[in-house]
């Protein structure tokens, strides 16, 4: 039976990505079903909200969701933020980002795995401005939260032969909201005997990040320091265009790249597609097809090391049309 799977081009560089990996996906031959779904800034532009209550509904309905970048303007418009929208309607609460070193990273040999919480912290949204010049927002962290994101991570690494998982926090300053969420590591900890653990503060994590990647293993983090340091984790990577992830719930997942709708690039035909790609071989895996998944990460692995099919984010003149060929190419043979 087909699986179906909902696609939202998104904004930016988001239809031109998505294409690619659409494509790379059509080469392999599986069976699958797309369900277009338009969301973003031009359909809140035209219809003055982003993505409507029935597309989510039908979204809902799909065996997961792969999804290009939206924007999501700075400033008070009344707009609402479709990434968000989606995580919390489908309690998509593990952002889980794969860090892998290749010919453009900063350092050789580093393979990490990164659990980022994904629906509280100082993401969730509780902001006020009680008084004039005053503003406060609410960090949340709840016990139920963190638990069921460090057990996510833990088992990640036991079922996957990792041996270690460093949970970052800022516990020092955070007493409250850090402290609860290193209690509950503690208590997952003690549950994963043969998983080492370790713990580290955000900053010098950070530093160590940049400096020695590959001492890290898995990663487990609260929501903000997550979103900044995985960006951090990309440079090293080499491209913020190279890195996959999967938003992950109980019932459902969402398949995207880290980044976001470069507008800065968008319309040149220049975006990077292997972070959706990537994606949508992690989707392959959830979907049960983990032959699939590693051919199409083999391919990539492949053009990484062919100068000519490079976009100008690795230092080649390449183009997406060409890098998508690449990989398809490389599918092939
Ligand atoms: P960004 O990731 O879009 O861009 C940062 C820099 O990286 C830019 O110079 C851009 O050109 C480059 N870049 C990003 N993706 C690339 C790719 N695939 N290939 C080559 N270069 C690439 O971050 P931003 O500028 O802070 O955000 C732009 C918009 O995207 C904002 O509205 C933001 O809200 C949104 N955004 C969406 C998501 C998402 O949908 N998950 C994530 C992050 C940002």
């Amino acid at each position: 039976m087909a699986r179906k799977v909902a696609v939202i081009p998104g904004d930016g560089i988001g239809p031109e990505v998505v294409d690619s990996a659409l494509r790379v996906l059509d080469s392999l031959g599986l069976d699958l079903e797309y369900v277009v779904v338009d969301a973003g800034m031009d359909r809140w532009r035209r219809e003055g909200v982003p993505i409507a209550e029935e597309d989510i509904d039908m979204i809902g309905e799909c065996d997961a969701l792969l999804k290009g970048p939206i924007s999501t303007p700075v400033g008070r418009g009344g707009y609402r933020s479709v990434n968000v929208l989606l995580r919390r309607r489908f309690g998509l609460y593990a952002n889980i980002r794969f860090f892998r070193s290749n010919p453009h990273s900063l350092h050789r040999d580093f393979d990490i795995v990164f659990f980022r919480e994904n629906t509280e912290g100082l993401y969730s949204g509780a902001e006020m401005r009680p008084s004039r010049g005053v503003a406060i927002g609410l960090r949340i962290i709840t016990e139920d939260g963190s638990l069921r994101l460090l057990r996510r991570a833990f088992e990640y690494a036991r079922r996957t032969g990792r041996r270690r998982v460093t949970v970052v926090h800022k516990a020092n300053i955070f007493r409250e909201t850090c402290g609860l969420f290193l209690e509950s590591a503690r208590r997952i900890a003690g549950e994963y005997p043969d998983i080492e653990v370790e713990y580290g503060i955000v900053d010098s994590t950070a530093y160590r990040l940049v400096r020695e990647p590959g001492r890290f293993d898995v990663i487990a983090t609260t929501n903000m320091f997550g979103d900044i340091l995985t960006d951090v984790l990309a440079g090293v990577v080499g491209s913020i265009g190279l890195v996959p992830s999967v938003n992950l719930g109980d019932g459902f997942a969402m398949f995207e790249a880290i980044h976001g709708a470069a507008p800065d690039i968008a319309g040149r035909g220049v975006a990077n597609p292997i972070g959706l790609v990537l994606s949508a071989a992690e989707m392959l895996d959830y979907l049960g097809y983990g032959d699939g998944a590693e051919a199409v990460r083999r391919a990539v692995d492949k053009v990484l090391t062919q100068k000519g099919f490079l976009t100008p984010d690795l230092g080649g003149c390449g183009t997406t049309e060409l890098l998508t060929r690449g990989i398809i190419l490389a599918l092939e043979g």
